[in-house]
C-alpha cells in the first residue's frame, strides 16, 4: 500500500501520502486478460462528447465548472476483466471525479453532494487549508490531470471517513485510469494520441526512455490500485448492504472473483464462482461469464 497516496506532496497534501486508505479508528488497520483492443479509427471527437457542468460545492458552497460526458452519447464497445468499460473515441472514467477547484473537495460523482456537515468539516481541515490546485485549462483532461483528479478523491474519501466501499471504488477507477494512460503511452489509445507513428519514431531516446520508466511506475500503480480495491471490496461485502457503488450483490461476486483469480488467489475466486453458478439470482450474462472464469481458473490451476 506504500506510495500509493504518493504525489499528493505536489498537491499541498504530502502530509497525506502515507495515510492508510482503509485504516479504522482506534483498531488495526484491515487488512488479465488483455481485452480486444479498440483499434478503429473513431469519428467520434472527445471534446464533443463532453460539457461543462455546473456545480454547486457542498463543502465551500461557492460554484464552479466541471467537465461532465453528455448521457447517452458515448458508444460502449466492451468491458476488461474488472468490468472496466471501454467507449470509443473516449475514456469516460476520466470525467468521472468532481473536483472543486476552491477548496479541494473531490469525490466520485454518484457521491459529490452525498456529504454530511461533520465530513464537510473534515475535509475544510485536512484538505482545503493546505491543497494548491493549479487551474487545468485544458478542453478535454489528460490522463496526467485524471489521476491528479483520482488521488483526490481517495484522499478526500479517507479524510470524510467514507466508506470501504466507496474507498475501494475510487481504488479500482484509479487501476483504471492507470490502464488508460498505459495504453494511451503505448500507442494503442482510443485514437486521440498525441504519438504519431512518425512522432514516435523521431522521440529521442530520452524521451522514449522516460515513457518507458512512466508506463511502468502506471503498472505498479494499477497492480497496487486493484490490489486495494480487492481488499477494499472484500470487506465491504461482508460489512455493507447492496446494492453497493451501483453494483448487486453478483456483479460484485463476479468481480470479486476476477480480481481474485488475476492476483492468483484461485481457490477464493472458485469459490466465489461456484456461488455465482448456484445462484438463482445471478443474470445469465454474469452466468456466462463466470463459467469462462471457471475454465480460466481450472487451467491456471493446472499450470500452478
Ligand atoms: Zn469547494
Amino acid at each position: 500500500m506504500a506510495g500509493f497516496l504518493s504525489g499528493l506532496g505536489n498537491l499541498g497534501l504530502g502530509n497525506l501520502e502515507n495515510m492508510d486508505i482503509f485504516a479504522k479508528e482506534d483498531k488495526a488497520p484491515a487488512k488479465e486478460e488483455a481485452a480486444p483492443s479498440a483499434q478503429t479509427a473513431p469519428a467520434v471527437l472527445e471534446q464533443d462528447l463532453i460539457f461543462d457542468k455546473k456545480l454547486k460545492c457542498p463543502v465551500c458552497d461557492k460554484e464552479f465548472t466541471s467537465k461532465t460526458m453528455k448521457t447517452g452519447k458515448a458508444k460502449l464497445i466492451g468491458t476488461d476483466f474488472d468490468l472496466r468499460p471501454r467507449h470509443e473515441g473516449v475514456d469516460t472514467v476520466k470525467y468521472d471525479v468532481e473536483l472543486c477547484p476552491n477548496c479541494g473537495y473531490a469525490a466520485l460523482s454518484r457521491y459529490f453532494d452525498k456529504i454530511g456537515q461533520a465530513q464537510a468539516k473534515l475535509v475544510r481541515e485536512n484538505i482545503s487549508k493546505t491543497v494548491k490546485l493549479v487551474p487545468y485549462t485544458g478542453e478535454i483532461y489528460s490522463y496526467e490531470h485524471a489521476l491528479e483528479r483520482y488521488k483526490l478523491a481517495l484522499a478526500n474519501a479517507v479524510v470524510k471517513r467514507a466508506k470501504t466501499s466507496e474507498k475501494a471504488y475510487i481504488c479500482l477507477k484509479t487501476a483504471w485510469i492507470c490502464r488508460g494512460y498505459i495504453e494511451e503511452l503505448s500507442g494503442m489509445t482510443h485514437g486521440h494520441s498525441d504519438l504519431s507513428e512518425e512522432a514516435r519514431a523521431e522521440a529521442t531516446s530520452a524521451d522514449e526512455i522516460s515513457r518507458k520508466e512512466t508506463m511502468e511506475a502506471l503498472k505498479q500503480e494499477e497492480e497496487n490500485s486493484l490490489e486495494n480495491a480487492l481488499a477494499g471490496f472484500t470487506e465491504a461485502r461482508m460489512s455493507e448492504n447492496f446494492p453497493m457503488c451501483g453494483m448487486d450483490e453478483t456483479t460484485m461476486d463476479y468481480l470479486l472473483a476476477q480480481l481474485n483469480f488475476h492476483f492468483a488467489k484461485y481457490d477464493d475466486a472458485a469459490k466465489l464462482v461456484a456461488n455465482l453458478l448456484t445462484n438463482r439470482n445471478t443474470k445469465p450474462v454474469i452466468k456466462n461469464k463466470a463459467l469462462e472464469l471457471k475454465e480460466s481458473i481450472i487451467a491456471a490451476k493446472k499450470k500452478a
